[in-house]
């Protein structure tokens, strides 16, 4: 019988990001700062078939532990997504994403005339989360929302 699974190489040592929404999964590397020139294995899946989201992208990175930053910054355009730590070929952890309720330092507001983007005497950024899915933040300063789509493209950039 033929069989339709997605057959993946499995990993011996590093980290599994499953459940990460489809088509998030490139900007998730970028956010690690992954071009696939490091050396070690990545595999991306994009929109595989999901019994809760109908379609979702994995990614496994050998030979990687994320810090905390860097699960926080995931977060931000992937908080559905689970995190499985793989030692010698088994999950030894596997834990749900959570957005934090503050997001500092990490994305500028796009308000340009706001306290934080003063060229004089800029002050460290600072957000609620106003939602988390999808994530949508409120510049604690001025008020002013940042959509997905911004921060996103802002995430994309930097890293
Ligand atoms: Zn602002």
């Amino acid at each position: 019988m033929e069989k339709h699974e997605l057959k993946v190489q499995k990993i011996k040592e590093g980290t599994v990001i499953d459940h990460i929404p489809a088509g998030h999964a490139l900007s998730v590397l970028k956010i690690l700062g992954i071009t696939g020139r490091e050396g070690f294995i990545v595999t991306i899946a994009c929109n595989v078939p999901s019994k809760k989201y109908g379609k979702k992208d994995i990614v496994k990175i050998e030979g990687k532990e994320l810090k905390v930053e860097e699960v926080n910054k995931i977060a931000l355009i992937a908080p559905t997504a689970t995190i499985n730590i793989i030692k010698n070929y088994n999950v030894v952890e596997k834990y749900k994403i959570s957005v934090p309720k503050e997001i500092v330092n990490i994305l500028k507001c796009t308000n340009p005339s706001c306290i934080t983007r003063s060229e004089r005497e800029p002050i460290t950024s600072k957000f609620k989360v106003i939602s988390e899915k999808p994530v949508r933040l409120r510049c604690v300063f001025c008020n002013n929302i940042l959509e997905l789509e911004d921060i996103e493209k802002q995430v994309s950039e930097k890293y």
